[in-house]
């Protein structure tokens, strides 16, 4: 509804067109953008959750590649595949994919799967793969599109600022994507230990003017340089520990507004590619899903707080003031299905 209010709606269960599907909700992660304020409150009041997985309750006439009962993933946003966006593969940026969405959220008891979305937003989960990561597809699959679009080669060095979720996933990619050397940089301690713990982090530094000096002296520069906080200032500290012909790549947005001071004559002689990665793609969510499958050992090392769905006003406000909380996901018990209606959550 506004700066951290979140309330649950009873709204009538969607209807389906004869080429959509209604997913009853399992699971669905809370991301950092849903309770992003200034990203967020534009929109609110409005129905949201974007990393939701559950069972297909009910298929329309027409639909044939899902049968009720299968477990799936269900992605908000799909590209259109033929625009010239999409021909470049450039997916996210096709206006189809930006007006794409499920109804009327993730974190909706029932979700109706768009047509377009069913098409190519829709994945099964095999049964070796819990509900609780199988909701790590979306956010892994927008890392995977990050490490793609910085184009990490193998024996590259990667440095990540931000040992949030989406930090410690693009870690893992970072070393799955071969890099040869990977070190996180975090100003909190506690979140530093679970960096340290990743089999794929080499160090970790804190994020202070000493820690960063020591980096570049003990550790050299780095290839890549992924930004997961959303403050235009670490993109400065991003350019700072970047070797010549390096790429910083911007994962997450800083607020409407917010500029970037670099020197340009640096950028210029060190050959420095400053890149965003909005979001991910059909493809994406595929590969991450088969990256989940082959690597599950690698992302259990990943701590989750899961709460069930009654809590979810203490899950939001958890993953909001608590540091040591670096996924949030929220699930559906059985016995809180309502008979006549639905439970969904408005920011
Ligand atoms: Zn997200
Ligand atoms: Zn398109």
């Amino acid at each position: 509804y506004s700066r951290g209010v979140v309330r649950a709606e009873e709204v009538p269960i969607p209807e389906i067109d004869e080429d959509e599907v209604l997913v009853k909700t399992e699971a669905c992660g809370i991301c950092s953008s849903d309770i992003l304020d200034w990203y967020r409150e534009p929109k609110a009041p409005s129905f949201f959750g974007h990393e939701a997985v559950g069972k297909v309750t009910r298929v329309g006439r027409k639909v044939s590649e899902f049968t009720v009962g299968e477990r799936v993933f269900v992605h908000h946003h799909v590209p259109c595949m033929v625009c010239r966006y999409c021909k470049k593969g450039d997916y996210s940026m096709c206006d189809a994919f930006r007006k794409s969405s499920i109804d009327p959220g993730g974190f909706a008891e029932y979700i109706r799967v768009p047509g377009e979305n069913v098409r190519k937003g829709l994945i099964r989960i095999p049964e070796v793969l819990s509900t609780i990561e199988a909701t790590f597809i979306e956010p892994l699959a927008c890392c995977i599109q990050a490490v793609q679009r910085a184009s990490l080669r193998i024996g590259e060095r990667a440095a990540i600022f931000g040992a949030g979720f989406n930090g410690l996933l693009l870690a893992i990619l970072s070393r799955e994507f071969g890099a040869s050397s990977v070190v996180v940089i975090e100003p909190n301690a506690y979140r530093r230990e679970i960096a340290q713990s990743l089999s794929a982090v080499d160090r970790v530094f804190d994020a202070s003017e000493e820690a960063l000096r020591l980096l570049k002296r003990e550790w050299g520069l780095a290839d890549i340089v992924f930004v997961t906080p959303p403050f235009p200032s670490v993109v400065n500290d991003a350019v700072e520990v970047a070797d010549r012909g390096g790429t910083v790549l911007i994962y997450a947005p800083s607020p409407p507004g917010s500029e970037l001071s670099v020197d340009i004559f640096y950028l210029y002689f060190s050959h420095l590619t400053v890149k965003t990665s909005y979001s991910a793609s059909p493809l994406d969510t595929r590969l991450a899903l088969s990256l989940l499958l082959k690597r599950r050992d690698i992302f259990r090392q990943i701590p989750v707080v899961r709460y069930p769905f009654s809590e979810f006003e203490r899950a939001f406000q958890d993953f909001r003031e608590n540091s040591r909380i670096v996924k949030a996901v929220l699930y559906f018990e059985e016995e809180e299905s309502l008979p006549h209606g639905e439970t969904a959550a408005r920011c």
